[in-house]
């Protein structure tokens, strides 16, 4: 099943974060599709440098809550520090949507509950699916043009 992966990063080389990542995730999975990097500025939160975000399309194989756990493990192991919600983090990695599955479980909640509001996933999603839509929202393209423009 095809699975669409956002990740962020803002502290300590991000762009060097997201690589390494990205490299944690071709050595679990098949990633078929990345896109370029964005800079992008932090939504909420304290005052915190600027974001690099990326989206990638990857084939998975593994159960939802076996994929997000495979997730998690990648930003433990990059040492991912939970200290405030919205807060700098060295990576962040969120399941957007995984094959046609819908879940309202707070684990994992499916599509990703704020993926329809964040410019820094939809337009790298964009980017590298012309076709992409939110089981939830539509077309990927068209929640982008409702979507007030970037600071
Ligand atoms: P965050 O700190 O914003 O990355 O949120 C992580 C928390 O959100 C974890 O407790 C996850 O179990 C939960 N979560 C719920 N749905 C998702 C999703 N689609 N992708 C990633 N984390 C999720």
């Amino acid at each position: 099943m095809k699975a669409i992966v956002a990740l962020g990063a803002n502290l300590d080389q991000p762009q060097s974060a997201l690589e390494l990542a990205i490299a944690l995730l071709r050595e679990a999975t098949d990633v078929i599709a990345l896109s370029s990097f964005y800079i992008t500025k932090p939504v909420g939160g304290p005052v915190q440098p600027d974001y690099v975000n990326a989206v990638a399309i990857i084939e998975s194989d593994l159960p939802a809550l076996e994929l997000l756990h495979l997730l998690q493990g990648i930003e433990k192991s990059m040492g991912r520090i939970r200290v405030e919600k919205w807060g700098p983090r060295v990576i962040d990695l969120d399941l957007i949507s995984y094959g046609s599955i819908l879940s309202q479980a707070e684990e994992l909640t499916l599509p990703h509950p704020r993926a329809h509001e964040r410019r820094f996933v939809l337009e790298p999603w964009l980017e590298i699916d012309p076709e992409a839509h939110l089981l939830t929202h539509g077309l990927v393209s068209e929640i982008l043009q409702q979507l007030p423009p970037a600071k």
